[in-house]
């Protein structure tokens, strides 16, 4: 199989989360990291970035490009990900232009620029109605909703039995900030990466409906030749 390098894009409650889940459940050597977990993670461990991180969370304003990458960048290398023959998945970052441009000119030595770039256009109106139904496992950023992927057992993560929590950030007002920064920054980070030639988009209200169309995409990428 071909090496994967994926960047998937799209609104916050969009179903990043989730399609990440649903990708690395069905490829066993894809893997991921999210922009958001790590700096949850952050906050969680009480270190100094995680107190810097929590404040802009607070209030739905993107981190400043240097600190985000990084972190991510610090991730990758540390994960050994900086590899022509790697396959990972990133969600939530690159999040701006600068981010994107940063990146890339960290892969490209190596060989590991990102291969394909898939976007998840999901109605507004849909968002909305699930950040308010939506709880998190914060140690592994697994996501559920009450109404379409409930936990097994009632406030318990699936896999560790620990308890789900609601981010802080998913308040109808701090949920406006982030929608509108997301309405800002993506129209140039598409422009971006639709002239290098790998942006993608998958549209749907539902992540049943979004999945297989992601997923042939993925498949595509993994085995062309
Ligand atoms: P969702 O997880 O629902 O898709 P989201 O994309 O808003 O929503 P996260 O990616 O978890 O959520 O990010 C949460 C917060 O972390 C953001 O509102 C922002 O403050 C910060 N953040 C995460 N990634 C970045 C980034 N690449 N650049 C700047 N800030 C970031
Ligand atoms: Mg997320």
């Amino acid at each position: 199989m071909n090496p994967l390098r994926l960047l998937l894009l799209g609104a916050p409650g969009s179903g990043k989360g989730t399609q990440t889940s649903k990708l690395l459940k069905h490829f066993d050597h894809v893997k991921s990291v999210s922009s958001g977990d790590l700096l949850r993670q952050q906050i969680r461990l009480n270190t100094d970035l995680g107190h810097i991180a929590a404040k802009y969370i607070a209030e739905g304003k993107l981190l400043p490009d240097s600190f985000v990458t990084g972190l991510v960048l610090n991730e990758l290398s540390s994960r050994r990900w900086l590899s022509s023959k790697s396959t990972w998945l990133l969600d939530g970052f690159p999040r701006t232009v600068s981010q994107a441009k940063s990146l890339r000119s960290e892969l490209k030595p190596h060989g590991a620029t990102l291969n394909m770039v898939v976007e998840l256009d999901v109605p507004e109106s849909v968002i909305l109605e699930r950040i308010e139904n939506r709880y998190v496992h914060v140690p592994s950023g697994r996501v559920y909703n009450l109404t379409y992927n409930p936990p097994k057992v009632a406030g318990r993560d699936d896999v560790t039995g620990e308890p789900l929590s609601k981010r802080s950030d998913d308040t109808a007002e701090v949920f406006g900030a982030r929608l509108a920064n997301y309405r800002e920054t993506l129209s140039p980070l598409k422009a971006f990466y639709s002239k290098i030639g790998i942006l993608h988009k998958v549209s749907g209200e539902t992540s049943d409906i979004i999945f297989p169309q992601l997923l042939e995409l993925v498949q595509r990428e993994l085995t062309k030749n």
